[in-house]
C-alpha cells in the first residue's frame, strides 16, 4: 500500500515540477524574444521579411487562420505519464537485473569459528526458511536438516495441480538460499527420525533413492529449532492413505494433476458404462478449508477453460463436490465472505456438501455420515473418480516422540506446546516453529515465516549479548590491573557504553504475530479476502481481490526467479490454456 501511495503521488510531485519549469521556460523565452527585437541578426531580419512578405501574400489570397490551439498543454499530462511510465520501466528493470546479478553471484563465505554454539535447524518450510533469511550465521554453526532440498511456497500449490503453474515455479533451492548466508551453513538431506532432548542429539536418516555407506547418523545439538511442518490430518479413517490424494508437498501437485487427466482418459475409453464414467469424472475434494476451496476453484477453472475445450465428451458429466463436516466452509473467514463462497461455487456448479463427514473410503466411493435438515444422521455413498483429501494437520511422528520425552508436553495434543519466546515448554534449548509449534495463532505460513524472524532476532541478540558480556568480563579484569587513574577512567567509560549497548540489545520482547489477513482463491478468476485495516478488517471479493491476490502473491514468492517464472506461467497458461498431457 506504501509503495502504491507512493507510486501513486510520484506522477503529482512531477506534474508540479513540469508546471514550474515550462513556465519559467516560456517566460525566459519571451525575454530573450524582446531582446532579439531590439538587436535583430541579419538572418532573423531575413527571416522575418520573409515571413511577414509570405503572411502578406497569403493574405491576399486567404484570411490568416487563428493561431493554433496550445498542443502542448493539452498533452503535458500524456507526455509525462509516458516520461514516467518509461522511467518506471528502465527502474524496475535495472532493479530486477541488479537482484539477478547478486543471485547468479554469491559473495565468498566465511568458515564460521568451530568453538562457537552448534545451531540445529529442522525442516526447509516458511518457519524455518525465514529464520535463516535473517539469521547472522557468523554467530554460530549453524546445521539444516531437512528431506525437502528446497523451499515451497505452498499458497501457489493449488494452481501446480491443473499445471496452470509448474510446480518448479515456486521452489527456491534450500542451497541458493545457504549460499548467500555470510558464513557457510552445513545442510544434510535428511529426516530427523528422533530427537534425544538429554543428550542432546538429532538421529537422522537419509531417505533418498540414492544412499551412501552412511545413511543413518546423529548430530549433537546445543540449540535445535524444531520446523518440521506438520502432516496430514486422516483421523484414522480407513482407506484414505491408500485411495485420495493429499495437498501438500510438490509431489502430491503432481499425483493429482496425473490422477485427473487418468480419470478423463479413462473416461473417454471405448464402451465405458455411463456410471462409469461419471463416477470417473466425479472429482471430490473432502475438506472445506482454504486449501480444499483452493483446489476445488482451480479444478473447475481447468474444466472450464481447458479440457471442456479439448475433450468435449466428458462435459456433460465431469462435475466437482466439495465435501465439509461442518455447517459451512472456510470457516476462518467472515460470515460474508463464507456466503460469497458459497454462492460463487454455486455458479460455476460446483456442489458443496455441508455437514457431510467422511466415515470410509474405499477405491471407488467415500462412505460419509451426511445430517439431515431434521437433524437426523444418514449414511451415503458417493462414487469418485478422484479424491482429494484436504482436512488439515496432524502431528509428526519425531514431534510426538519429542513430546513423550518432556514432562510439561503431557498435556498438549496437537503440537509442541511452546512459551511466548516460542522456547519449547520444559526445555531450555529446544524452539519450535510454524504448524509444529503450538500457539494462539492458525497453522498459516504467515505465522510460521513471522515466527522464523523473531527466532532470527532472538538468536542474533543473544550472540551480541554473549559477545557484550565477553567483553564486559575483559575490560573488568583490565580495569582492576590498570596502571593509574587514567587509564581506569578511560575503561570505565567504555564499560558504561558497553553496558548501556547491553541493556539496548537485550530489550527484545515476547513474539507477537501481526495479521495482515486471509486470502483464498476461489475460482473464476475471483478471490476473498480479510483484510486487516487499522482498526479493523476489510472483506472483499471478486475480480479486483483476485487481482490484488495474485498481485500479493507475486510480490511474496521467495525470488526475482520464481517471480519471473510465475508470471510467465500466468501468462503462458493464458495464452496457449493449461497442458492437458497426462505426465
Ligand atoms: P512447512 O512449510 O510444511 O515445512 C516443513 C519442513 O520440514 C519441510 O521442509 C519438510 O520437508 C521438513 N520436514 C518434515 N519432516 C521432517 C523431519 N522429520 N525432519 C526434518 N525435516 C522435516 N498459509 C498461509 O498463510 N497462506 C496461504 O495462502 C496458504 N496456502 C496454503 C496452501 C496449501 C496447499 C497448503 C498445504 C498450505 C497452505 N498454507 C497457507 C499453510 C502453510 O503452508 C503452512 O502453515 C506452512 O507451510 C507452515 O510452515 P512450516 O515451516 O511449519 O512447515
Ligand atoms: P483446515 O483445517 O483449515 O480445514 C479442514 C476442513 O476439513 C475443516 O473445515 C474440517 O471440518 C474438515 N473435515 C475434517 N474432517 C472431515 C471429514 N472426515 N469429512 C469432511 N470434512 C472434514 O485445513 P486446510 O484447508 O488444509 O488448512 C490447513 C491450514 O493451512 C489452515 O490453518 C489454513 O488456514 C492454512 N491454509 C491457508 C490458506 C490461505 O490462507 N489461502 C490456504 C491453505 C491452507
Amino acid at each position: 500500500m506504501l509503495v502504491r501511495q507512493r507510486i501513486a503521488a510520484a506522477p503529482a510531485a512531477f506534474a508540479r515540477g513540469a508546471t514550474k519549469s515550462f513556465s519559467s521556460a516560456s517566460s525566459s523565452s519571451s525575454s530573450s524574444a524582446r531582446l532579439f527585437e531590439t538587436r535583430p541578426s541579419p538572418s532573423q531580419l531575413l527571416s522575418k521579411q520573409r515571413s511577414t512578405f509570405a503572411r502578406r501574400a497569403y493574405a491576399t489570397e486567404a484570411p490568416v487562420p487563428a493561431p493554433a490551439a496550445p498542443k502542448k498543454k493539452r498533452f503535458r499530462f500524456l507526455r509525462w505519464t509516458y516520461r514516467l511510465t518509461v522511467l518506471g520501466l528502465l527502474g524496475g528493470t535495472g532493479y530486477l537485473g541488479y537482484s539477478i546479478y547478486l543471485l547468479r553471484h554469491p559473495a565468498e563465505q566465511i568458515e564460521p569459528d568451530p568453538s562457537k554454539k552448534t545451531l540445529v535447524i529442522l525442516g526447509s518450510g516458511w518457519g524455518s526458511v525465514s529464520l535463516l533469511k535473517k539469521l547472522d550465521t557468523e554467530n554460530y554453526n549453524v546445521v539444516v536438516i531437512s528431506p525437502r532440498n528446497f523451499f515451497l511456497f505452498t499458497p501457489l500449490l493449488p494452481s501446480c495441480t491443473t499445471g496452470l503453474i509448474e510446480h518448479r515455479s515456486i521452489m527456491e533451492p534450500i542451497r541458493n538460499i545457504l549460499r548467500h548466508k555470510k558464513a557457510t551453513v552445513k545442510y544434510y538431506e535428511a529426516e530427523a527420525t528422533k530427537i534425544d532432548y538429554e543428550k542432546r542429539l538429532v538421529y537422522i536418516s537419509d531417505d533418498s533413492e540414492i544412499k551412501g555407506d552412511v545413511s543413518h547418523t546423529v548430530v549433537p545439538f546445543d540449540m535445535l529449532v524444531v520446523g518440521v511442518g506438520a502432516e496430514n490430518a486422516t483421523f484414522g479413517i480407513p482407506g484414505v492413505r491408500e485411495h485420495s490424494c493429499f495437498l501438500k508437498e510438490v509431489g502430491d501437485a503432481q499425483k493429482i494433476r496425473k490422477r485427473i487427466m487418468d480419470c478423463v482418459e479413462t473416461a473417454s475409453f471405448k464402451d465405458q458404462t455411463e456410471e462409469e464414467v461419471k463416477r470417473l469424472l466425479h472429482m471430490v475434494v473432502v475438506g472445506g478449508g482454504p486449501t480444499g476451496v483452493e483446489f476445488a476453484g482451480e479444478l473447475q477453472d481447468f474444466f472450464e477453460e481447458d479440457l471442456r475445450k479439448w475433450i468435449p465428451g466428458i462435459q456433460d458429466n465431469f462435475h466437482v463436490t466439495l465435501v465439509e463436516a461442518l455447517p459451512n466452509i472456510l470457516p476462518m473467514f467472515s460470515k460474508q465472505l463464507i456466503e460469497y463462497t458459497e454462492s460463487s461455487f454455486k455458479e460455476e456448479k460446483i456442489t458443496i456438501r455441508t455437514k457431510t463427514m467422511v466415515k470410509n473410503v474405499t477405491d471407488k466411493y467415500i462412505e460419509a455420515e451426511v445430517t439431515k435438515p431434521d437433524g437426523t444422521k444418514e449414511l451415503e455413498k458417493i462414487p469418485y473418480g478422484l479424491l482429494v483429501w484436504a482436512t488439515g494437520n496432524a502431528v509428526r511422528d519425531v514431534v510426538k516422540d519429542l513430546m513423550s520425552q518432556i514432562p510439561a508436553q503431557k498435556n498438549s495434543r496437537r503440537g509442541l506446546a511452546v512459551n511466548e519466546f516460542l522456547v519449547v515448554n520444559g526445555t531450555e534449548n529446544i524452539w519450535a516453529v510454524g504448524d509444529c509449534a503450538i500457539t494462539n495463532y492458525a497453522p498459516t505460513a504467515q505465522v510460521a515465516s513471522q515466527e522464523g524472524a523473531f527466532l532470527a532476532r532472538l538468536f542474533n541478540t543473544m550472540a551480541k549479548t554473549e559477545a557484550l558480556e565477553d567483553e564486559l568480563k575483559k575490560l573488568s579484569v583490565a580495569q582492576q590491573e590498570a596502571k593509574n587513574d587514567e587509564a581506569r577512567n578511560e575503561i570505565f567509560a567504555e564499560i558504561k557504553e558497553r553496558q548501556r549497548q547491553l541493556r539496548r540489545t537485550k530489550q527484545i520482547g515476547p513474539f507477537q504475530y501481526s495479521h495482515q489477513g486471509s486470502l483464498a482463491y476461489i475460482g473464476k478468476e475471483r478471490a476473498v479476502a480479510d483484510i486487516s485495516w487499522v482498526s479493523g478488517n476489510i472483506a472483499s471479493g471478486g475480480t479486483m481481490t483476485y487481482l490484488f491476490w495474485r498481485s500479493a502473491y507475486l510480490s511474496m514468492v521467495f525470488s526475482a526467479r520464481n517471480r519471473i517464472l510465475v508470471a510467465t506461467d500466468w501468462i503462458k497458461a493464458k495464452i496457449f490454456g493449461r497442458d492437458v498431457s497426462r505426465e
